[in-house]
């Protein structure tokens, strides 16, 4: 199965710990990843005001199940210290599926498409760096919901604007061999 993993992070170190978080998933699932996105500074979007965060996509293929692959995302979360409390506040590090295949899920736990996945600037933009192709299912192709943000943004809605994604770590492709 084809997984698309969102990254976000924004309390500590956030580069670095996006940067180490994409080693654990190598390590946690033994795979490579096949494609991951440069870092990106975004603000963040609805919660409690709280500091810019640094988000990343990756794509890697994987044989387990999806519930046991986001048990293995939300066992890497709890290393770097996550705690949940605040809905939508700051955090270490989030870990959210946004795709598996072309997989519906409608289960709370684990919902496929990630449902907010398609009106998020900080997950299409990264994602659509590495694969252009792509097509949300439901949604459809991700360039046209990048689109379609940056015009409803220009009405005044609380969407983010898909410029408001800025590229931090453009070409910073070697995750593996970062200190
Ligand atoms: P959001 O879901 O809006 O991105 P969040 O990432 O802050 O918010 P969390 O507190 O990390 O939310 O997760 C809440 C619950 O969402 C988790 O317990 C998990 O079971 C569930 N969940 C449902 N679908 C997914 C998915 N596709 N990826 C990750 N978690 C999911
Ligand atoms: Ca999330
Ligand atoms: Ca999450």
């Amino acid at each position: 199965m084809r997984y698309v993993i969102g990254i976000g992070s924004n309390m500590g170190d956030s580069v670095s710990i996006v940067r180490r978080a994409i080693d654990e998933i190598k390590a946690t699932f033994d795979v490579d990843v096949d494609e991951r996105s440069s870092l990106y500074r975004t603000r963040p979007v609805g919660g409690p005001e709280q500091d810019d965060y640094i988000n990343a996509v990756v794509v890697m293929h994987c044989d387990r199940d999806p519930d046991r692959v986001l048990a293995g995302l939300q066992e890497i979360e709890h290393e770097f210290g996550r705690v949940r409390d605040v809905r939508w506040g700051p955090r270490t590090l989030d870990l959210d599926i946004i795709t598996v295949d072309d997989m519906i899920s409608v289960d709370p736990d684990l919902t496929l498409p990630h449902p907010r996945a398609h009106e998020r600037a900080f997950v299409l933009v990264p994602w659509h760096e590495i694969d252009p192709e792509a097509t949300l299912p439901q949604h459809g192709p991700i360039e046209y919901l990048i689109d379609r943000l940056t015009h409803d943004a220009k009405d005044g809605s609380r969407i983010p604007s898909a410029s408001s994604v800025v590229v931090v770590a453009a070409g910073d492709q070697a995750p593996g061999t970062s200190a």
